[in-house]
């Protein structure tokens, strides 16, 4: 679905590269395949021994970077960060790679995730003297690492980072060193990669593609890994808990063309489309799906139900990004730039219309009125995805949960809201087992909290959800 007209919003993309001549430059395309996951700010710090270099800013990776800018980051070593700024976590102070300087060393760093106990690690941080200069929970640990009682300097990130709680995939960058670190369900994706001598590290393994790396292998939970001038050693600041990576990865945040732990996106999503069909039989003439996330679906979708795929529904993709749209009205307006039905292939037809998730509600209010406009005599709305019913703590913006239609409503309810002849969501099982994940060990290797309300991490009583990031 289209990011600009929803509020279901991942946060970051993490990318990172140690002993490659052009480190800056292979960031800078890195973070370009993991656009999709933030569009807000992009930045990269560059080490070339001595000092960290910043080049950051608002707007998108093309918007914030020159190659004249890149072509002064000189270093081996670089680590980049592309941002979804949530409201009141806005502004270039936020802009990630955070970078500290101090006398006794530098350090940056790029986090995906949110930290579920940041206030109350603030909090603590506070009473002890830190001064915070930004919104970010990413600055607590900072603040952490640089406050460890621990002498060795890799003591002190693994001290820091055991305190943490909640989702981190990180990538931190000294002068000498890059390290690498996930949480310890693996909430977030993180894998390694290779360019012939060079490390790399990314939110998505469609950014090593990107560059000509090839994928070595995921980050596994809890673990530490350090990439210096000796190679890359892999230690751990935890034990693992039980897996739980972030369902929605594979349902709608990752590009299609990325690998989650083996998985291909596209794949996985072409085979939830196959169960929707298997979980309900529809009479249709043409099934289309939302771009561009529940195209995948869409298309497994049509192949199990035998009703034919068609392009129903266009993106328009250079409607600008800024785009406001104060009233209603606007906004309705704002939809109809951002996507186009086509009236032949709706006009007199049944649609099944899938996407990949509803949050609000409003989104699939307008794309139903833009095909029943454009003649479809039904429109019959397929998710993907079981309803959210609950907020996310762990980096993804799902509104509160009086904001979230399917907390508050039946489906029917739901259905009459949005205008469609029918409403039907993927099971929970059916999700979970054409995804196809196997964790030993684990329930089922996902983090299903949105949907079930069972967060596999504790929730403080001072938890922030990602869009009132803002510290008190
Ligand atoms: S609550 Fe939902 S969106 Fe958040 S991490 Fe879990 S599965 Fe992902």
């Amino acid at each position: 679905m289209l990011a600009e007209i929803r509020s279901l919003n991942e946060e970051c993309g993490v990318f990172g590269i140690w002993g490659h001549e052009n480190a800056s430059q292979i960031t800078y395309y890195g973070l370009h395949a993991l656009q999709h996951r933030g569009q807000e700010g992009a930045g990269i710090v560059t080490t070339d021994g001595e000092t960290l270099k910043p080049v950051k800013g608002e707007g998108l990776v093309n918007e914030v970077f020159t190659p004249e800018k890149l072509a002064k980051m000189a270093g081996t070593g670089a680590i980049g960060h592309v941002r979804y700024a949530t409201a009141g976590g806005s502004g270039i102070e936020n802009v990630q790679p955070l970078l500290f300087n101090s006398t006794t060393g530098s350090l940056a760093i790029s986090h995906n995730g949110n930290l579920v106990n940041a206030n109350h690690l603030k909090d603590h941080l506070e009473r002890q003297g830190s001064i915070f200069q930004t919104t970010s929970d990413t600055e607590v640990l900072a603040h952490l690492i640089k406050r460890s009682g621990y002498e060795n300097f890799e003591e002190k990130i693994k001290n820091a980072l055991s305190l943490l709680k909640g989702a981190f995939a990180c990538a931190i960058l000294t002068e000498k060193a890059m390290y690498i670190a996930l949480d310890p369900n693996g909430l977030r994706p993180l894998s390694i990669g290779k360019l012939g001598d060079a490390w790399l590290v990314a939110s998505e393994t469609c950014a090593f593609d990107i560059v000509g790396a090839e994928f070595v292998r995921a980050v596994e939970p809890g673990e530490f890994i350090i990439v210096d001038k000796e190679g890359m050693r892999v230690e751990r600041f935890a034990y693992p808990n039980e897996r739980s990576i972030c369902t929605m990865e594979y349902v709608y945040f990752s590009r299609p063309d990325s690998d989650i732990d083996g998985i291909n996106v596209h794949t996985a999503r072409k085979r939830l489309g196959k169960q929707l069909a298997k979980e309900v039989q529809i009479d249709a003439d043409v099934v289309t799906g939302v771009p561009d996330s529940s195209i995948s679906a869409a298309i497994g979708y049509s192949e199990e139900s035998g009703i034919p795929y068609e392009l129903g529904l266009i993106k328009n993709r250079y409607v600008g990004r800024t785009f406001i749209q104060p009233s209603q009205d606007l906004r309705e307006q704002g939809v109809k730039m951002k996507l186009s039905p086509v009236r032949q292939v709706v006009d007199g037809k049944r649609v099944i219309m899938v996407d990949d998730s509803i949050v609000r509600g409003t989104t699939s209010r307008r794309i139903v009125k833009l095909l029943k406009e454009a003649g479809a005599t039904e429109v019959h709305v397929v998710i993907s995805s079981p309803p959210i019913k609950n907020p996310c703590f762990y980096g993804i913006d799902t509104s509160t949960s009086g904001e979230l239609i399917a907390a508050n409503n039946t489906v029917e309810e739901m259905r009459e809201q949005i205008g469609a002849d029918s409403l039907t969501f993927l099971s929970v099982d059916g999700m979970v087992q054409n995804i196809g994940r196997t964790d030993p060990g684990s329930k089922c290797g996902h983090c299903l909290a949105c949907f079930t309300g069972e967060y596999p991490t504790d929730i403080y009583p001072d938890t922030v959800l990602p869009h009132q990031k803002e510290f008190s």
